[in-house]
């Protein structure tokens, strides 16, 4: 069956030779065994939230695990589920069972595979990416061989295989470190962004979660927190006082509190494209800046929305954008409407001026040359590609320039 595809921004659009939703782990086998044997290509999708082209195949086919969803088991604090679980089923499985996923990014359309395949975050000091909480993998590789990953099997692939792009297999399964659950409360108020950046140190570490927007138009920032529910956070009360100390009428409004799969991710109805750099910590403060001065000077006047300044954890998986560092990250958006490309480019190149690296699944531009000296795992994370794939059955022409492959 052969279908059009467009992404949720609807700037990625093209048909694929064939598609297909496989209903067992076989016929994924059987479909992996038939690309390799007619020299043609299968791209696994999860639910096409990525704006970045890892999807794309003009004479391939994609692969749809949507009817293979759903929570398989939990034994203590380890959850297995199949790959196309969308976030929301997956964090309403976990809560039955009495779970919850430690961290969540803002919104929860999107399956667990391919949210961690692209490295999708939320925010906190104290919490990597989603990858992060993948702690074994099932997956059928290029040869069609089916591959369990974790610590007790084949556990020199797990950094690879944690955050995969979707290149080394098709993921079926994936296990995850789950939490009993709890309640999150959610604030939010706005405050000028010289306050917020003059205390975003004391924000950032006295809160559970926390990320602001800036507005260029207004610039006014937008502050939100979460914290447990049965805690009463150091940050609450700091902020309590700061606000007012700022700002008398300022308000602080309390939004919801709920567990943390229905309090963290929000919906997003306005379709928006999006460019996000993990910039390293240090670097955050002088990158803002320059980031905020071009705006204000060069893009104001086209620049409809606003820019999300969030944190991550640092980690050990190979391809992660938080590898090794800490990492602040800096997201500008823009309305579908308009256009954006200028508008990033230029905002990219303030990102890798700091260091920066780019979100898989969101706008850049970079390929292996500018990709490989950001990441010092690069070449192993390779290796394991070539293994894994040797007949490059996942390889598209875009993913070859990005990965450095003839
Ligand atoms: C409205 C919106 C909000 C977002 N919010 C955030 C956020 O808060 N934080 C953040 O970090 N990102 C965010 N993103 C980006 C998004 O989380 C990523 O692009 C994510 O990868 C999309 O997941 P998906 O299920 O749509 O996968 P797709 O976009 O369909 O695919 C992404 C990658 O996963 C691979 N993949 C999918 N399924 C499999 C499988 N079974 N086996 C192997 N590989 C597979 C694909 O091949 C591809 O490489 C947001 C995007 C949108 C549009």
């Amino acid at each position: 069956m052969v279908r059009p595809f467009v992404n949720w921004s609807g700037s990625l659009a093209f048909t694929p030779a064939g598609y297909a939703e496989p209903t067992t782990e076989e016929e994924v086998r059987e479909l992996v065994l038939r690309a390799r044997e007619s020299g043609t290509t299968l791209r696994p999708i999860g639910s096409g939230h990525s704006s970045s082209p890892l999807v794309r195949t003009d004479d391939g086919t994609l692969v749809s695990l949507d009817r293979l969803a759903g929570v398989i088991d939990q034994v203590d604090e380890c959850a297995t589920a199949w790959a196309g679980t969308r976030l929301k089923a997956l964090g309403e499985g976990l809560y039955e069972a009495g779970l919850a996923m430690d961290n969540l990014g803002d919104v929860d359309y999107q399956s667990i595979a391919g949210a961690t395949a692209t490295g999708t975050h939320g925010t906190g000091l104290g919490f990597g990416n989603l990858s992060t909480q993948v702690t074994g993998v099932r997956l059928v590789t290029g040869t069609g061989e089916v591959l369990e990953i974790s610590a007790e099997h084949n556990a020199d692939l797990l950094p690879a295989a944690r955050l995969s792009l979707g290149v080394l297999g098709v993921v079926t399964q994936l296990t995850l470190d789950v939490q009993p659950r709890y309640e999150l409360r959610r604030r939010s108020w706005c405050a000028p962004i010289e306050w917020t950046l003059d205390h975003l140190a004391e924000l950032q570490h006295t809160n559970r979660n926390m990320d602001f927007y800036w507005y260029p138009r207004s610039d006014l920032a937008q502050i939100r927190t979460m914290n447990r529910a049965d805690e009463v956070a150091e940050g609450e009360q700091w902020t309590a006082r700061q606000v007012l100390e700022a700002d008398p009428s300022a308000e602080v409004r309390e939004l919801e509190i709920g567990p943390t799969h229905r309090t963290i991710p929000q919906n997003r109805e306005l379709r928006f494209e999006e460019i996000e750099y993990m910039i390293p910590s240090e670097a955050f403060p002088a990158c803002f800046a320059e980031v905020r001065r071009r705006i204000l000077r060069r893009h104001r006047r086209t620049v409809a929305w606003r820019v999300l300044v969030r944190t991550i954890a640092a980690d050990d998986i190979w391809l992660s954008n938080a590898y090794g560092r800490l990492t602040t990250t800096i997201a500008c958006l823009q309305n579908t409407s308009l256009p954006y490309e200028d508008y990033f480019r230029d905002m990219e190149s303030v990102f890798r001026h700091y260091g920066g690296r780019p979100h898989w699944g969101k706008k850049h531009w970079l390929t292996a040359r500018e990709l490989r000296p950001l990441l010092p795992r690069w070449d192993d994370f390779q290796a394991v590609r070539r293994r894994l794939d040797p007949d490059g059955v996942f390889l598209t022409p875009y993913l070859a320039r990005l990965l450095g492959e003839s």
